[in-house]
């Protein structure tokens, strides 16, 4: 009966470390807010002045850009 008591506990300790390695990712829930473009924040773009989200945006200087091509005409300074 030794060997049986052996497998039964073996059996124990491996469902003891399933449950363990559940609990621990268990609670991790499929966060939904990642997707969520209200996370980002918006920013002007300061040639054209259209509001986009910052992840979208070009950064320079401290300015943000819709896309490169307004990115290297730089800001828009008013004196055409
Ligand atoms: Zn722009």
């Amino acid at each position: 009966m030794g060997l049986f008591r052996l497998l039964f506990w073996v059996a124990v300790i491996f469902a003891a470390i399933w449950i363990w390695r559940r609990y621990i990712r268990g609670p991790k829930r499929p966060s939904r807010a990642t997707s969520g473009e209200e996370a980002s924040p918006m920013v002007r773009c300061a040639h054209c002045g259209v509001h986009v989200p910052q992840h979208q945006a070009l950064e320079l200087d401290q300015r943000w850009y819709c896309s490169r091509q307004h990115l290297e005409q730089g800001p828009q300074t008013g004196d055409r």
